[in-house]
């Protein structure tokens, strides 16, 4: 799970990202939260 990488929006980069959280969206779909650990933004992602 450590290796999961989110895309920051605001370093335009790849980070893995910190606190990473299990979410659902509005439609049922799983996704993925964290914290970028740079900049403080938080980074999401589409799938489990
Ligand atoms: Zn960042």
């Amino acid at each position: 799970m450590a290796d999961i990488m989110f895309y920051c929006v605001k370093c335009r980069a790849k980070r893995s990202g910190k606190n990473i959280q299990k979410v659902t969206m509005k439609n049922g779909k799983p996704a993925r939260k964290a914290t970028c650990e740079k900049c403080g933004t938080t980074m999401f992602r589409i799938g489990a």
